[in-house]
């Protein structure tokens, strides 16, 4: 097991680097044919705008940029360091092309207020990218618009306002039903959207209780929503079950598609009777991801449901690619302009170069990859596989370190912590919250099995020290930048400074 020291340098916020009148670059005057052509660029700005004192920013010169950012780049880790089985949120490789597609000019200085006829070419992209993502999902019609996972998901409850609002039972339908093995942001689009959340609990193979199921759906039922294969990896054999239950109850089925790595060119939602999906095009289409953003959140429907999808939607006429605004019964805007194109322009280069058989075979190696952790980790003293150990997984699994807790007081989360020390980052922990002690595990299909192997004796490892110096996982991480955070320091907001004014008024507080 190769031990991993993070590069630790001391440095300086970009605000206490750099002197007064230190330049990096400096513009050229402006010339004087043009000063004739644009005028005095002073009386441009109008006076109201104009800054009495200029902001501060910091003076620096080129080189202390490039080290400044380069050595914060080596106290960091990402998916390009190595293995980042982030279970859930899915952070595999994303090829490098896409970003020089995104980034190009001919996409990056397009400007949405420009006329369509000249704007034919991202327009098809655009268009382009609906139809695979439709085929992929099985469903009708997708927009392109949400900015994330959960906008989409509030984007799908919106739609199923509207459709039990034309139905005259929008008062009467005020539930929405949502496992207890989901995503977080689930319930609380349903909340966001005016919904009362009814939790349906797993059964015993960690699947939706069919029982439990039928006793909470009732004409209040405005929808479901869940995630097949669930977050424990496994797929809900029931699934056809469950939608039929639903729909003679008159709710709609809301499919959680962040995650699309196990079924890509497999299944599809809409064929399992899914009325509404959404997807991550930042988890499964290849745009790097974390901390926040840049994302998409893709929603597709059943022709049903496609009256209510927001408006712009991209059109084509057979010749021309057209925005069509009118959709009279649409929920409206949900975001300006089109969606977040150069997100979007990276999930078309990315389908278009895997290829339908490029697309299964991303599912099929990510399940094979999910499964060979899974058997490897649940034989490792202090750790359990939860559930039916003979299923297989799907594109994650979640272990528990309960017995480790038990015999050492070691946790799941200073695994977690102990694993950065050996230069993996953590996995998702203490999620989904019906397993005790989960590390929730989802290889991708990006890594070699070597890496997966060094993943398997990084935890082998720590149980060895688990079992013999459990203050030493207590302790970790020790070989990172950063060592153990305060955790309740760190979510205490007020203990944080965001801003370099904020940090300079805290200093000045103490
Ligand atoms: C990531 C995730 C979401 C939320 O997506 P965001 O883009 O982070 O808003 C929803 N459901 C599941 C299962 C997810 O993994």
């Amino acid at each position: 097991m190769s031990t991993f020291r993070q590069a630790r340098w001391n440095e300086p916020i970009i605000f206490e680097l750099g002197k007064v009148h230190r330049r990096g670059f400096a513009l050229p005057e402006i010339e004087e044919e043009i000063k004739q052509v644009i005028g005095d660029v002073q009386l441009l700005m109008p006076q109201k705008m104009k800054r009495e004192t200029p902001p501060k920013l910091p003076e620096l010169s080129e080189v202390e940029v490039t080290r400044h950012f380069i050595r914060l780049s080596q106290m960091n880790y990402g998916v390009d360091s190595g293995l980042y089985p982030l279970g859930s949120c899915t952070m595999k490789y994303n090829p490098k092309i896409n970003d020089a597609l995104a980034t190009s000019p001919t996409v990056a200085l397009l400007h949405p207020y420009q006329d369509p006829q000249t704007t034919q070419g991202i327009l098809q992209i655009l268009y382009t990218l609906s139809r695979w993502l439709a085929e992929i999902t099985g469903t009708y019609e997708v927009c392109l618009q949400p900015s994330a996972g959960a906008h989409g998901e509030l984007l799908g409850v919106l739609i199923i306002r509207a459709y039990h609002k034309r139905n005259g039972e929008l008062k009467k339908r005020s539930e929405i039903i949502v496992p207890d093995s989901a995503h977080g942001t689930n319930p609380a689009s349903a909340t966001m959207g005016g919904y009362r959340v009814i939790v349906v609990p797993s059964d015993a193979d960690g699947c939706v209780d069919i029982e439990a199921l039928k006793s909470v759906v009732s004409e209040r039922t405005a929808g479901l929503m869940l995630t097949n294969p669930n977050t424990l990896g496994i797929f809900e054999k029931n699934i056809e079950e469950i939608a039929r239950i639903v729909h003679e109850a008159g709710g709609l089925l809301y499919y959680d598609g962040a995650n699309l790595n196990a079924i890509l060119g497999k299944t599809r939602p809409g064929d399992m009777g899914f009325d509404i999906v959404h997807i991550n095009i930042h988890k499964t289409f290849g745009t790097p991801h974390g901390g926040g953003g840049p994302g998409a959140g893709p929603v597709g429907v059943s022709e049903e449901l496609e009256r209510f999808l927001p408006v712009p939607r991209i059109g084509f006429d057979g010749k021309d690619y057209f925005l069509d605004y009118n959709k009279p019964d649409s929920v409206g805007k949900i975001r300006s302009f089109y969606g977040n194109i150069a997100v979007l322009v990276r999930a078309y280069a990315y389908i278009l170069s895997l290829g339908a058989e490029g697309l299964q075979e991303v599912a099929e190696v990510s399940v094979l990859n999910a499964n060979y952790l899974a058997k490897k980790l649940a034989e490792i003293r202090g750790f359990e596989l939860p559930y039916d150990k003979q299923k297989p997984r799907k594109h994650e699994c979640v272990i528990s370190a309960k017995p480790m807790a038990k015999e050492t007081g070691v946790k799941a989360l200073n695994v977690s912590k102990r694993l950065l020390d050996y230069g993996v980052h953590a996995p998702t922990t203490y999620f989904p919250l019906i397993v005790d002690e989960a590390l929730m595990i989802e290889p991708t299909e990006s890594f070699e099995k070597e890496e997966l192997d060094r993943f398997v004796d990084a935890v082998k490892k720590i149980s060895q020290e688990a079992y013999s110096n459990p203050q030493l996982v207590l302790n970790a991480p020790q070989n990172t930048a950063c060592t153990r955070l305060d955790e309740v320091k760190a979510s205490h907001p007020q203990s944080m400074a965001l801003s370099w004014k904020m940090y300079l008024k805290k200093r000045k507080d103490i």
